[in-house]
């Protein structure tokens, strides 16, 4: 399986590689160059399986030779071995005909541990194969960053930095980051918002000579093996409810359009998904675009449902890739446009593949908090804000007689001010995280400044 980049002029990597370098050398983001299938047959095979047989089965032909059937079945078990729940990622009901996927049982309570679990054990096997260490570095709007941080803590090969807007994340978000207390796992509170910490991030990957000497690695959702790895739960979910014998939907709360580019990626694979659907909060850059057929930045408003707090949408990149007909030079045009004037007009063509494809709806600060009161009211379950903000544009947009799955995308526990607003109810932590709020917090404060960063990493990482 080969990999090419969404700007066409990277190199041609394998999984491995693709996987351990995250950002293409031109910008890009690294894409298979052809989609496998499963057949129908094999999908309705998927039934009754765990969710690690079935992640094997899903992801196995995106790896190549990158892994043997043996590390890679290794690496699954260990991944999601740590999740609280047998089912990993198990299904509510909300209402007839609507759904939710609890995707919350991992370690730091987001769908981000499904990634980065599985990237942890992946990095670890290929990083001892090749005698090699590498720098990640990451951005984080709050959960990615507890995610990486978990995933590669006490890791031999890997040193571990986290950019996150300081003050722009929850508390628990924040003490997931700085109270472990490996020496591999550094915090990096950025002055800025998390646009600013995405930007100096992709800086430091454009700045070769930097990337090259500290060894960098990326594990921010462009990171190809992330979205793989996310493919699996549209399978299980859908194929619990019928599929391939039955069409299903998906609503996705949407920031950085890794977990709904994940979706897509299923469908092109074969499961039969009737609508994908966007859903996001005040910072609705995507459903603006889809609506207006123009992407244009008009700054972050902080929100409630901070993980979705974004202007700049990476893995759209991918989507766009698509719909221009895997033109790369189109794709580098829009990107070198965005970066000069803040924004681009999407052609016709590739704006009604995009309307094909995907849904979009946006909620506000206030349908939020009452989507959290009323969906408690209604089946006593306490939603975390941005699942509030799915299942609010799922309401809207689905067809009662199709079965409409909403992606819950964090522990109610993990944003407690906003789920007590709503419902009067103080989430509490899982039993397995709670002391997080007595152990020591290690973090350091950092200027919105690549060359003040560069420095820092090269002199905390280990040589
Ligand atoms: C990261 C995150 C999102 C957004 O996911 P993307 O893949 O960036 O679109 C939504 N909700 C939560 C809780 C998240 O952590």
């Amino acid at each position: 399986m080969r990999y090419i980049s969404t700007r066409g002029e990277a190199p041609v990597l394998g999984f491995g590689e693709a996987m351990l370098t995250g950002l293409a050398r031109d910008g890009g983001l690294y894409v298979p160059e052809t989609i496998p299938t499963l057949l129908v047959d094999e999908i309705r095979a998927l039934g009754g399986l765990s969710y690690e047989e079935t992640a094997f089965r899903v992801m196995r032909p995106f790896v190549g030779d990158a892994f043997s059937d043996d590390e890679f079945r290794t690496a699954i078990a260990k991944a999601y071995q740590g999740f609280g729940h047998t089912a990993r990622a198990p299904l509510v009901q909300l209402a007839p005909n609507h759904f939710l996927l609890e995707l919350f049982h991992g370690p730091t309570l987001a769908f981000k541990d499904f990634a980065m679990q599985l990237i942890g054990q992946l990095f670890q096997i290929a990083l001892k194969r090749e005698g090699r260490r590498v720098t990640i570095v990451g951005a984080t709007s709050g959960d990615t960053g507890s995610a990486a941080i978990e995933a590669f803590r006490g890791l031999d090969n890997v040193d571990v930095f986290i950019l996150f807007p300081e003050g722009r994340v929850s508390e628990v978000q924040r003490r997931q980051m700085t109270t472990p207390s490996e020496a591999n796992v550094h915090a990096l509170a950025l002055k800025g918002d998390f646009d600013d910490c995405q930007a100096r991030l992709k800086d430091m990957f454009n700045h070769f000579e930097f990337r090259d000497a500290v060894g960098l690695a990326g594990v921010n959702s462009i990171n190809w093996a992330r979205v793989l790895a996310q493919v699996v739960y549209y399978f299980t979910s859908a194929v619990s409810l019928g599929a391939p014998d039955r069409t299903v939907s998906f609503t996705v709360p949407t920031g950085n359009f890794g977990d709904i580019f994940a979706g897509y990626i299923a469908k092109r694979m074969g499961l039969p998904i009737d609508n994908l659907v966007i859903a996001t909060n005040q910072n609705d850059i995507l459903h603006r675009c889809l609506t207006r057929g123009r992407y244009q930045m008009d700054g972050v408003k902080p929100s409630i449902s901070p993980s979705m707090d974004i202007q700049i949408s990476s893995n759209f990149e991918r989507a766009l890739f698509d719909a221009y007909g895997r033109d790369g030079k189109a794709v580098s045009a829009l990107m070198a446009e965005m970066k000069e004037t803040g924004g681009f007009t999407v052609s016709q063509g590739a704006i009604q593949a995009l309307r094909d494809l995907f849904a979009s709806g946006r909620v506000s600060e206030e349908e939020t908090l009452a989507t959290i009161t009323a969906m408690h009211k209604a089946t006593g379950e306490l939603l975390c804000p941005h699942t509030a903000v799915g299942v609010a544009v799922a309401d809207v947009n689905r067809d009662r007689n199709v079965p409409m799955i909403t992606l819950a995308t964090a522990h109610p526990a993990k944003f407690p001010d906003a789920v007590e607003k709503a419902t009067g109810q103080r989430p509490g932590l899982p039993e397995r995280m709670g002391d997080l709020f007595s152990r020591p917090e290690r973090v350091t404060s950092v200027p919105n400044d690549l060359a003040a960063l560069e420095a820092l990493v090269h002199e905390r990482r280990k040589a």
